[in-house]
């Protein structure tokens, strides 16, 4: 089968496609024959490698995949060949104290399709059969192909830990993300009034577009005194930050008293410096997120389902262009997600 491998960690140069063998389900696995697949600043991180630890290569890139059920293996009795379904890429142990809670992302064998196993990029793939979820009905291939991280994502930060409700503030930083994109549309799925930042005058109107109550430019505003503004002085009930380093003082001014921040990614960096007083005496709460469990999940789908959402699509490559599609996700111009056609 074709698929999109890395031999060794470096640049986009490393990203080929090759023939390599169809994988076979073991215990518990389906493998699908995948229609359509997504694109996520994890499959970045993946292909730089990280510094120490070896790629044990070949190794097949992508998370996220939508595709029909061709085989199942021993044990297998929910998904049936001819499903259509999709991928939950958070694979756990599915027995430890968090599994058994249903808090799958704080397994310690928790891990990613596309990291922690062959991942989607592939004309086949093999996938634990509790991972895979029906196919949201309303949704294309390639909707459906680029829905799973970033929504689940977004779902666990903004219902899951900060638990928004209807009539509530939301601060999202940089819009244009698989994930900010989503916390917007489940943002206002949820009643909130949702504040977004983007350096580009096109995204943010882009933005308004999908709903965005409010936009500020942070390369020619200062965010923290808009929100001023905007919130009558309050602050906002909930900051959603993957920016991390560059944007944690801006949480600190803008939340609420009471508010809530949540840290889900650090793409400027982990390390910031913080005013201890801040947060004990404006009484904030400091939430972690990454990813989410099979019950976040669930409700997402659910959540897609009910609502008849659909994903802010920026453009699908077909697989042979893949590192077409990387290059244009690396260069940050997207808004919305990538994806990859699998199947003509
Ligand atoms: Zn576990």
């Amino acid at each position: 089968m074709k698929a999109a491998v890395i031999d060794e960690n470096g640049e986009l140069d490393v990203l080929r496609i090759e023939d390599i063998p169809e994988p076979k389900p073991g215990p518990d696995e389906v493998v699908l024959k995948v229609l359509a697949a997504g694109l996520n600043h994890l499959d970045i991180w993946v292909r730089k490698g990280r510094p120490g630890v070896p790629l044990k290569g070949p190794h097949i890139l992508g998370s996220d995949a939508v595709g029909t059920v061709i085989e199942a293996g021993e044990n297998v009795h929910g998904p049936k060949v001819g499903d259509e379904v999709v991928i939950d890429p958070g694979v756990s142990c599915g027995y430890c104290e968090s599994c058994a809670r249903g808090q799958h992302s704080e397994c310690a064998s928790f891990g990613i399709m596309g990291l922690s196993r062959p991942g989607t990029f592939a004309e086949r793939v093999a996938v634990p059969a509790r991972n895979v979820y029906p196919k949201p009905s309303h949704l294309s291939y390639g909707e459906a192909g680029v829905l799973s991280l970033a929504c689940v994502t977004a779902y666990r930060m903004l219902i899951t830990r900060a638990q928004a409700r209807a009539g509530e503030s939301v601060l999202i930083h940089g819009i244009g993300g698989g994930a900010a994109l989503y916390a917007l549309q489940l943002g206002k799925l949820a009643g909130t009034e949702v504040i977004v930042t983007s350096s580009s005058d096109d995204k943010l109107g882009r933005a308004a577009k999908l709903g965005a109550d409010h936009t500020i430019n942070y390369a020619r505003e200062d965010v923290a005194e808009r929100v001023r503004d905007i919130t009558g002085g309050r602050g906002v009930d909930i900051a959603i930050d993957s920016v991390g380093a560059a944007t944690w003082p801006i949480d600190l001014a803008v939340v609420r008293k009471g508010g809530r921040i949540v840290l889900c990614g650090v793409t400027s960096g982990p390390v910031a410096e913080t005013n201890l007083q801040a947060i004990y005496w404006n009484q904030l709460t400091i939430l972690g997120s990454t990813m989410g469990s099979a019950e976040d999940f669930r409700r997402m789908i659910r959540t897609v389902e009910a609502n008849t959402l659909r994903p802010v699509m920026d453009e699908v490559f077909p697989l042979e262009r893949a590192r077409d599609a990387m290059a244009k996700m690396e260069a940050g111009k997207q808004f919305g997600k990538i994806g990859l056609r699998l199947t003509p």
